[in-house]
């Protein structure tokens, strides 16, 4: 048996903000593996900092949810957001899983195509689309959601001059409760705006009209916003299908479910104050219903969920760099990862487990990564045991949003390893060296000379 640490008692100031000692318990039990691999093995063999992705979880994660809203409705398609996370690794993983991309660049497009997706199966979203890009996705036959009438237009124009017919639907927006609204992409529903660009489309010969998409927001806690947004969108194809007898392809909710990350202004736990992902099905499903399609013909329901299918598959290891007293007392660890790597954490609370077996005081304290910049702090306030110089912590749902939005600033970006469904462990991306990142630089010769 390995011998306890001795840990001094502390006496602890209660802070505002937080339950007092007989509150919730926010203690994190260790964790000392990821899907069944040492947490200090995988730092000792690919360093730390280390984000590590499983396999496994995001195969369950999708599963669950298809069969969710498989089970609720005959004909579903996922279709994968890029911009959440588009490591090869990590796409592939779920066009496995028989997703389709979802891409909002040209950038993203050319990752998908380049991974073996054919333009069927990306839906290309995103309020700037080039004429290189849209002419590639006309020629694919790629699923293009128009975002304004400039767009529309360029497309026509482009239709016109390839001599060829491009499959389109358009992003539509819309009151659904929420607020700010988000009504920057694509038409707006209330206004007018969205049947006046259907109008338009449908007297133009060379576009295919082929779903209608809309995309409500990120982190929707609200179930109800969905159902009223689907409905709006179901009168629209209820209309277009009694003016032209137009019966759509697919209608696309876009994504925009919440993870199981706690936001910083939410009291309680995400797990106990959001709607089910069940909720989320049968407010959608219901609304699909109240379509008027001749028979029992029913249009695919595309899904474009990112952080929902993807936060919890993945973690940042990190070690202790230091601890320190802040002048007010209180107590401050300085961790090998910030901001750089974890953009997420300017808006979630997100949990730390240490690595490894701790002693049971717990501490309040402010967590800074290893930048030298003031705003590098990952958690102002968060209560975790003990640790000391070279632990190690789990920084446990990042999988979304992390590995796109990380920045190239003061130090390099690590490795990303994932482990896999037989817990062998795969290097998915390289940390960066410095060759890499002066790669693309080019010194002035005048400027050779020291
Ligand atoms: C970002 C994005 C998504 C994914 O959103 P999540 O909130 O991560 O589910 C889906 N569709 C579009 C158009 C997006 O821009």
């Amino acid at each position: 048996m390995n011998k306890k640490n001795y840990e001094r008692p502390i006496i602890t100031k209660q802070q505002s903000g937080f339950m007092n000692k007989f509150g919730a318990s926010t203690l994190n039990l260790p964790k000392t593996e990821i899907d069944g691999v040492n947490v200090s093995d995988l730092a000792n063999e690919y360093s730390s900092p280390l984000f590590v992705i499983s396999e496994k979880k995001i195969r369950e994660t999708q599963r669950n949810a298809l069969r969710i809203f498989k089970t609720r409705y005959p004909k579903v398609q996922f279709a994968w957001s890029y911009k959440t996370n588009y490591l090869n690794a990590v796409c592939s993983v779920f066009h496995q899983e028989g997703s389709w991309a979802e891409v909002v660049s040209e950038f993203e497009y050319d990752r998908a195509r380049k991974l073996g997706i054919s333009g069927e199966h990306i839906f290309f979203n995103g309020p700037h689309k080039s004429d290189d890009s849209l002419t590639k996705a006309i020629n694919d036959g790629a699923k293009i959601h128009i975002d304004h009438f400039d767009e529309l237009y360029q497309i026509i124009e482009l239709t016109n001059k390839l001599d060829k017919k491009a499959n389109v639907a358009i992003r539509v927006n819309l009151d659904v409760g929420i607020y700010p609204k988000w009504d920057r992409f694509g038409f707006n529903y209330e206004n007018g705006e969205a049947a006046q660009a259907l109008k338009r489309i449908s007297v133009t010969d060379k576009l295919n009209l082929i779903g209608l998409h809309m995309h409500i927001g990120t982190y929707m806690m609200s179930s109800e916003a969905y159902k009223i947004g689907v409905s709006k969108l179901v009168a629209l194809a209820n209309d277009l299908h009694q003016q032209n007898g137009t019966v759509l392809e697919y209608i696309d909710i876009g994504g925009g479910f919440p993870s199981n990350n706690t936001l910083k202004g939410q009291y309680l736990p995400a797990e106990q104050i959001l709607p089910t992902l069940e909720q989320y099905a049968d407010a959608i499903t219901s609304s699909l219903f109240e379509l008027k399609y001749p028979g029992n013909e029913l249009p695919t329901l595309v899904l474009e969920t990112g952080r929902a299918l993807i936060d919890d598959a993945g973690s940042l290891i990190s070690k202790v760099l230091a601890t320190k007293r802040l002048s007010d007392g209180k107590r401050a660890l300085i961790f090998d990862a910030g901001v750089n790597l974890l953009f997420t954490s300017f808006w979630y609370k997100h949990t730390i487990s240490p690595a490894q077996q701790t002693g049971l005081y717990t501490e309040n304290s402010k967590i800074f990564g290893p930048l030298c910049m003031n705003i590098d702090c990952l958690n102002e306030n968060i209560t975790l045991p003990t640790l000391k110089k070279n632990d190690l912590v789990v920084i446990n749902r990042v999988g979304a949003y992390n590995m796109t939005q990380w920045m190239q600033f003061i130090t390099l970006r690590p490795n990303v390893v994932m482990i896999m469904e037989d817990q062998s462990v795969e290097l998915i991306r390289e940390g960066e060296d410095l060759e890499y990142i002066m790669m693309k630089e080019k010194l002035p010769e005048k400027l050779k000379k020291l």
